[in-house]
């Protein structure tokens, strides 16, 4: 059983999770698919999986057979469960017992091993199943927090070829991300405005680092961005969080992701790469009411894809401050004039 471990010495935390010890490596599983490889995430395959726990089906099709778009399953080699008891250990080891979700979202039923490769109704039934999955865990109150992210290629940390995207759901919210959110909500409460969308104000009128916009979104390169093209997608206004998405706004970022996809493609081949979709904090309890009352005026739905072209090394791992060779002024203009749709 794993453990969500508080470091006191960095004020963060840690999960010890034995289970992930069988996880595959990626060197056998990514980048050596054998001619005799039987993918678990194909059509076809549902018995190699647990049963599922929500599918977006074709109407007169049954649970765990075919018929399906998007799949969610519970994760084989799960970092924390919702079986565990939810229980809080206070002492100089101070730790939560695993208690938490895991799942994969299984995000097409084809053997397509790339987002590059999506189409647009793919990226749509991809996005609906992430908002019920949130908006459903959203009613368990014992979860504050959950992180969406994709990892593809072996450089990401991928383990499984076929397209899939992880949440995991925990009792805590991660520090960075705890901090982040009490960082919006302070710039809320001295401008009236949410950071985003002064940034997005910003970057809108300077015109150096925007890739893109379409409908209520626009997709650039951060000013501080950590990675080479690094993208970040959000909306021009409140929108809601994940959840709470319209159908129109998903249609329009739908499109709009396709672009970007489409772009990074033709500057950078077939990269490897992390997107993050920020959730804001679940519950109330855990950061207060006024934060969790204002949330969706003080912080914006985003998308942050990190492509994985350098390796990080000491200096990154010990002062958290990355080394990026490529300026996002560079990478804005790379992109904007490539493969426009
Ligand atoms: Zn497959």
């Amino acid at each position: 059983m794993s453990e969500i471990r508080y470091d006191r010495i960095r004020d963060t935390h840690v999960i010890i999770a034995p289970e992930r010890l069988h996880h595959p490596d990626c060197g056998t599983n990514v980048e050596n698919e054998s001619l005799n490889y039987v993918c678990p995430f194909c059509v076809g395959n549902e018995s190699m999986t647990p049963p599922e726990i929500f599918a977006i089906r074709d109407s007169n099709t049954f649970a765990n057979e075919t018929g399906w778009q998007t799949r969610v399953v519970p994760n084989l080699y799960k970092a924390v469960q919702i079986e565990t008891p939810y229980k809080h250990h206070y002492s100089m080891n101070e730790y939560w017992e695993g208690f938490g979700a895991h799942e994969v979202i299984i995000d097409t039923p084809n053997h397509l091993t790339s987002m590059r490769d999506w189409n647009e109704k793919e990226f749509v039934v991809w996005i609906k199943t992430l908002r019920q999955r949130v908006s459903d865990l959203r009613r368990d109150n014992r979860i504050a927090y959950i992180s969406l992210f994709k990892n593809e290629g072996c450089d990401a940390g991928a383990t499984q070829t076929h397209s899939h995207t992880q949440l995991i759901g925990l009792p805590i919210i991660p520090k960075e991300e705890r901090e982040w959110y009490a960082r919006n909500y302070e710039y809320f409460k001295s401008t009236g405005k949410s950071l985003f969308e002064s940034i997005l104000i910003q970057e809108e009128e300077a015109n150096i680092r925007i890739v893109k916009s379409y409908g209520d979104f626009s997709a650039f390169c951060p000013y501080a961005s950590a990675y080479p093209f690094e993208v970040m997608i959000s909306s021009k206004k409140a929108l809601g969080q994940i959840d709470t998405l319209s159908d129109e706004s998903i249609s329009q970022l739908a499109a709009l992701l396709i672009a970007i996809f489409k772009k990074l493609k033709c500057q950078l081949g077939n990269f490897h790469f992390n997107l993050l979709i920020a959730t804001a904090p679940l519950q109330q309890d855990t950061v207060g009411e006024g934060l969790y009352s204002h949330i969706n005026e003080s912080s914006r739905f985003s998308i942050r894809v990190m492509p994985r072209i350098y390796r990080h090394g000491g200096f990154e791992a010990g002062t958290g401050v990355i080394i990026n060779p490529v300026s996002p002024e560079l990478a804005a203009k790379l992109l904007r004039e490539s493969c426009d749709v």
